[in-house]
Formats: C-alpha cells, sequence, structure tokens
C-alpha cells in the first residue's frame, strides 16, 4: 500500500508522461507503484554528496520504495528525501 505522500510522487510523474507523450506511455512507465528509473533522472553515482544510501526511500541492500529496479547505495533520482537523523 502507498502512503499518500509516495502515491503523489508517482501520479506526478505520470501526470508530466501524460502531458509528454500520451496515457499509454503514463501506463507502460508506472508500473506497480514504482516509477522507472529513466523517469526519476536516476544515476549510479551521488548528486552532490546526496546518495540513496541517505534517502527514506531506499531499502537494503539495493532496492527503493519508488523507483523500480535495483538501485545502489551510491545512486541518486530527483525523488531523493533524506533520511531523518
Ligand atoms: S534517491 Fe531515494 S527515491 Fe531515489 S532511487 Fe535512491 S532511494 Fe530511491
Amino acid at each position: 500500500m502507498l502512503s499518500r505522500r509516495k502515491f503523489l510522487k508517482v501520479s506526478v510523474t505520470g501526470a508530466a508522461i501524460a502531458g509528454a507523450g500520451g496515457l499509454s506511455a503514463c501506463v507502460s512507465a508506472v508500473r506497480g507503484g514504482k516509477t522507472s528509473k529513466v523517469l526519476a533522472l536516476y544515476q549510479d553515482t551521488p548528486n552532490r554528496g546526496r546518495r540513496c544510501a541517505g534517502c527514506t526511500y531506499f531499502r537494503q541492500p539495493n532496492g527503493c520504495e519508488i523507483v523500480a529496479g535495483e538501485i545502489s547505495p551510491n545512486g541518486w533520482c530527483r525523488f531523493h528525501e533524506a533520511r531523518a537523523a
């Protein structure tokens, strides 16, 4: 079950795709409640010191609650949200 916050993040991404490429692109891009790496602008390297290992959505050893696929602890994406200290 997605929280309201996660649902909004995935929905906003889907809406952006729908506006750019149509509903079919949206449906194929957002599967299983997760966003694709491409749409998340995922990269395998940190961004200005921010990385997946410090993100609230990261799940050990290499997963993410909102981005699909294998996620590196040293990766980063546009949805990064620093874990509370
Ligand atoms: S930065 Fe956070 S939301 Fe983005 S892929 Fe890494 S763990 Fe997931």
